[in-house]
């Protein structure tokens, strides 16, 4: 019960309103409050100390002569060295910044300052009145009153403040009034309390009002700060408290590490499950983010699926390492959404300030180049920003830029590589591979540009130019040959793709059954559905179907049947080892003869010595290709190529 009431008097001291029956708040929003309230009393303090000086001489001139002469001069000598203490401090912690949040010591410190102040003012008429002349009796009434309206007026946002040092002066006067001889006494001290409630009454009704007002402020301040959806703060609020981290780091040399991470396939379940499922596992996933970090570990949802900590304690490297290990483990489990199980993975790139730099946007664009080495290293990895990554980052976002132009500054070009028949002897066809020619870089590999294109959806246009520009040149030869053309999973996911495909066919004239198309396993795994209808649309254009670098994915035996595919092309890596491993080379036999019972076509890959060719004719596969038969060539010299038989010189 005690302490209860040694709180509550800490509180009202401390500037709280509840006392009152003011609006509660809690910490930190009341060291604000404080903050507002502290600095409104601090820019009034100067000039109420000057008000202080001046009445105290004025004081001492009025009793000039008198025997209280010495008495008072004592007196206004504290006033004003107190005075001129406070109000010079006063000036200058007011000239520093305002500071964001203020502690409860300061405010109570300023509250026992008010009341010295209102208890030495306060035994001014008691030491003075009695013995005063009529004229120093007037001077002094007007300097007890002057004093409470103007320590009521710049103690306003603080009401205990206020009371603190009002009431001695009130209760002084009081004092001073009823001791003197006299019949109005009881009247007097009846109008003295009632004017000491009216003043308290406005004082209480103003600093209500402020703090309620401020209250409100915070409030919708606090409303564009938060995401609507997963109530973490949002990209306003992390940027400015990355900025915050950053004045810390330059000012006070204090370290800190900044995290982001987002959901791998967020956008495939929000096209595959929908907007609203989406959502809902992104409420989950902010849910398990603060489960499972602390109050310290700032985080905010950017935006889609992608997060972001600032983390200012504990960064070691290994306990940096360990938050985002822990980040990683609680995404692992499948979210529950309306009775589906949708799996998420993620990976974390991380930067460090100040190793990594001392400004947001290259602090920015660190975590981010780390979060993409983490991506290509596949879901789950974890990636410290290290200075070559800066090398590669400044080449990639060249690439990018330069990528958006180099169609239209004919800096693509395409590569055709043939296809033996291992029957016949003869070239079937050839499949048609992207090139770039960058102006200053010289030639692009397109393991490096189309991963960009693909992410910066230029593979969209490029792609369309390629099959175009592939049917263009396949018009030209031979009728018996095939032009075949790699498609990306991003590519399958755009509706305008089969249009696309129809249109370079109608546009250039090659017959339907003499395009190909090559699309990998990953395809698959993500839209199989959405994929399947596509496959199905092209095969019933006679567009033929080919699946690529076999062996390498998932290698779901369930694509070779339910998939309208045409060819399977066994990847590279099985034919290469296959004369030394024999494990190799049984999953090459069997391959071709599961794909011959399905009645599909078999093409082997990266044929490069006359042994390989040989052990492949033996197993009865259909086609080959590598460097042995022909390196991807220009379209000039195909004509030369195609119309001779395998055995003579294939230049390349
Ligand atoms: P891919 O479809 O598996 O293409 C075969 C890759 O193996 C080509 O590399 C080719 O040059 C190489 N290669 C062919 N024979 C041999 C050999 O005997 N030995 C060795 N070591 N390598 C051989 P390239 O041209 O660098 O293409 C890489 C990948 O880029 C392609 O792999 C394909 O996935 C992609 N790509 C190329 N052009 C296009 C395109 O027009 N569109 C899309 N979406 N992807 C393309
Ligand atoms: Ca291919
Ligand atoms: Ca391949």
């Amino acid at each position: 019960m005690q302490r209860l009431s040694a709180a509550r008097l800490g509180d009202l001291l401390a500037g709280d309103l509840r006392v009152f029956g003011g609006p509660s708040t809690i910490e930190p929003l009341a060291g604000r409050i404080r903050a507002e309230q502290v600095s409104i009393v601090l820019r009034n303090t100067p000039l109420g100390m000057v008000a202080n000086i001046l009445n105290a001489v004025t004081f001492v001139m009025a009793v000039w002569g008198s025997p209280d002469q010495t008495k008072a001069i004592l007196w206004a000598s504290v006033i004003i060295g107190a005075a001129g203490f406070v109000g010079l401090r006063a000036r200058s912690s007011f000239q520093s910044v305002k500071p964001r949040s203020v502690s409860r010591r300061t405010t109570q410190n300023l509250v026992r300052n008010a009341f010295l102040f209102g208890t030495w003012w306060g035994a001014l008429p008691v030491l003075f009145f009695g013995a005063a002349t009529n004229a120093a009796q007037v001077v002094i009434t007007c300097l007890s009153a002057g004093m409470i309206a103007g320590g009521a007026a710049s103690f306003y946002t603080i009401p205990i403040a206020a009371i603190a040092y009002t009431l001695p002066i009130f209760v002084g006067s009081a004092v001073a009034i009823v001791w003197m001889e006299g019949a109005v006494n009881l009247p007097v001290a009846i109008l003295i309390v009632s004017y000491a409630i009216t003043l308290f009454r406005a004082v209480l009704a103003h600093a209500s009002e402020f703090t309620q007002s401020f209250i409100l402020q915070t409030e919708s301040e606090n409303a564009i700060r938060r995401d609507v959806l997963t109530s973490l703060p949002n990209r306003f609020s992390f940027n400015e408290r990355l900025e915050n981290a950053l004045v810390d780091a330059r000012q006070f040399d204090q370290h800190f590490a900044l995290l982001l991470f987002d959901l791998s396939n967020f956008d495939e379940v929000d096209d595959h499950f929908g907007r609203a499922m989406a959502d809902a596992v992104l409420v989950e996933m902010a849910a398990r983010l603060r489960k499972s970090t602390r109050e310290s570990d700032g985080i905010a949802r950017l935006e889609g699926g992608e997060f972001a900590i600032i983390a200012a304690r504990d960064i070691r490297p290994d306990q940096i390492g360990s938050l985002a290990k822990q980040i990683i483990d609680v995404m692992r489990a499948p979210f529950l959404i309306e009775g589906r199980e949708i799996y998420c993975r993620t990976s974390v790139g991380i930067a460090l300030a100040p190793t990594d730099g001392l400004d947001a946007n290259q602090l920015l664009r660190c975590v981010d180049t780390a979060l993409h080495r983490a991506k290509t290293l596949g879901a789950g990895s974890i990636q410290f920003f290290s200075a070559s990554d800066d090398d590669a980052a400044a080449r990639r976002n060249a690439l990018e830029r330069d990528l958006a132009s180099a169609l239209a500054n004919d800096e693509l070009w395409l590569a055709f590589q043939p296809f033996l028949d291992l029957g016949s002897e003869r070239i079937r066809g050839f499949e048609a591979l992207l090139r770039w020619q960058h102006p200053t870089l010289g030639a692009i590999p397109p393991s490096e540009f189309i991963p960009i294109a693909e992410e910066t959806a230029l593979i969209h246009t490029i792609g369309h130019w390629a099959v175009k520009t592939a049917c263009l040149a396949a018009v030209h030869w031979p009728r018996d040959l095939r032009v075949s053309v790699n498609l990306s999973a991003v590519q399958l996911k755009d509706k305008a793709l089969l249009d696309g495909i129809v249109m370079a066919l109608s546009e250039t004239g090659l017959e339907p059954k003499r395009l190909e198309v090559e699309i990998t396993e990953s395809v698959l795994i993500s839209d199989f559905e959405d994929a399947i209808s596509l496959l199905q649309s092209l095969s019933f254009l006679s567009v033929t179907v080919a699946l690529d670098d076999f062996g390498t994915g998932f290698s779901s035996l369930t694509y070779l049947r339910k998939l309208p595919l045409s060819r399977l092309k066994i990847d590279r890596s099985f034919v290469q080892d296959m004369l030394a491993d024999a494990d190799c080379a049984a999953i090459v036999r069997s391959l071709v003869q599961l794909a011959h019972e399905l009645r599909i076509e078999v093409t082997a890959e990266g044929v490069e010595t006359p042994e390989q060719l040989d052990y492949l004719r033996r197993v009865g596969c259909d086609e080959a290709q590598g460097y042995l038969i022909g390196k991807p060539v220009r379209i000039d010299d195909i004509p030369g190529i195609a119309a001779k038989p395998f055995g003579l010189e294939l230049s390349n």
